[in-house]
């Protein structure tokens, strides 16, 4: 089983935790088999570095368990280990057959300790199997320490004095079967969730993809009203992108599709989400207190893509995009007006002379002036000139057409 998991993490190298629980499976079975061992190898082979061998087992599961959880392996992993090890230092421990066997059950029961604590205490995925297996670890504990208060009592000086009991030996083979099925359905669950992280990301830009945008609109249409009342949906569409791709290559096109969505999400606000929905086309949906903040948002956006060329095929490349933003009552919402509305919003934007957004309020349209006097460099600048041009628009009644 340890090989087998070694052979899983070759073919994925990044998921070192199916190393390091290969390493623990491996090192557990070498120590065991050199404690079976005994009598045909040298004494200090088959007792104090088997039983360093086995106890090892602890660490690197622990490591492995830590890695799971994306963290590192903690120095105290190695205390079982250490602990046999310094226990091992003293004549009266080494010498005497009770005393090493009830050192090893408590370095043991450490480990099972630790281990327990490691998984409740990791993350928050998958918590029911978190505490079955602390529990089932929790047991191994009892186990090993109730064993080490036999070993003391009954004073066994070799193998044959010791009478193991059936229902420990049952206890420690369910224990151990039921440790694998609940880490592999973990493990398992752990790959279908990556898989459906997979299934809603856009492979080029690392955003969401279209489905990915259309799951995240039902969760945020769920959002509580109280707070954020109103649903918006922002559309983007790069200007001129045909004439991009024809003058700097179609990988430059790809580099500055990669480098929009990386500006465009560092922009999105705290509880909302932004895609890819196709070619050169992106959306964001937002909850907002009120819609003129879903237009600050696709203005800054607008703004600061406008502001900064984009460095791709050894050249700059001078980028815009157009925005078509609808908002409605989250109450109410409906995917399909909303998108109906952005893109009538966003036709209105090229129709005006691209570079711009445009707003849909339900019975028209207005679209914000871009005066280039107004295109500030300065980024801390940007949403006040941004807020200043929305003041604008609002009163221009040029800038308000029918529906
Ligand atoms: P407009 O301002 O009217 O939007 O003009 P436009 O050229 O952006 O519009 P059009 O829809 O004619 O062109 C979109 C182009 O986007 C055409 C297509 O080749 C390009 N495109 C779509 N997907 C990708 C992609 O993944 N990578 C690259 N490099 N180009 C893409
Ligand atoms: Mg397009
Ligand atoms: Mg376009």
């Amino acid at each position: 089983m340890g090989a087998l998991l070694v052979a899983v993490w070759l073919h994925g190298l990044k998921d070192r935790h199916f190393l390091l629980f290969g390493l623990g499976l491996i090192s557990h079975a070498s120590g065991l088999a050199l404690v079976g061992a005994r009598g045909t190898i040298p004494d200090f082979l088959s007792i104090q570095i088997a039983n360093a061998v086995t106890l090892t087992a602890f660490a690197f599961l622990i490591g492995a368990l830590r890695r799971f959880d994306g963290k590192t392996t903690p120095p105290w992993a190695v205390l079982p280990p250490l602990l046999w090890i310094i226990g091992n230092l003293f004549p009266f421990i080494r010498e005497d057959f009770s005393h090493r066997l009830m050192l090893y059950s408590v370095s043991a029961a450490l480990g099972f300790a630790l281990m327990s604590v490691v998984i409740v205490r990791g993350g928050t995925s998958s918590r029911r199997y978190r505490f079955m297996l602390s529990g089932v670890w929790a047991i191994h504990v009892m186990s090993n320490l109730l064993f080490a208060v036999r070993t003391w009592r009954q004073d066994p000086q070799d193998f044959q004095d010791v009478n193991v009991n059936g229902f420990v030996i049952v206890i420690g083979i369910a224990g151990f079967v039921s440790a694998i099925v609940i880490l592999a359905k973990m493990l398992i669950d752990r790959s279908e969730e990556r898989l459906r992280e997979l299934v809603r990301t856009d492979p080029l830009t690392s955003v969401y993809n279209r489905r990915g945008l259309l799951e995240a609109y039902e969760r945020l249409r769920s959002v509580p009203v109280r707070e954020r009342p109103v649903l918006a949906v922002i559309v983007f569409d790069l200007d001129h992108f045909k004439q991009i791709n024809d003058t700097h290559g179609h990988q430059a096109g790809d580099a500055v599709l990669v480098e929009f969505a990386r500006r465009a999400a560092s922009l999105i606000p705290e509880g909302g989400v932004f895609g890819r929905s196709g070619g050169e086309e992106f959306a964001a949906i937002l909850r907002v207190g009120e819609p003129r903040h879903a237009a600050l948002v696709g203005e800054t956006i607008r703004q600061s893509l406008a502001a900064t060329h984009i460095a791709a095929a050894s050249t700059e490349i001078e980028v815009t995009t157009s925005i078509g933003i609808a908002t409605m009552p989250a109450g109410g919402a409906d995917l399909d007006r909303l998108l109906s509305g952005a893109d009538r919003a966003l036709y209105v934007a090229k129709d005006r002379g691209r570079n711009r957004c445009a707003v849909w309020t339900g019975d028209k349209i207005l679209s914000v002036h871009t005066d280039t006097a107004d295109l500030i460099d300065d980024h801390t600048d940007r949403q006040v000139a941004a807020l200043r041009m929305l003041a604008k628009a609002a009163s221009d009644e040029h800038d308000v057409l029918g529906s």
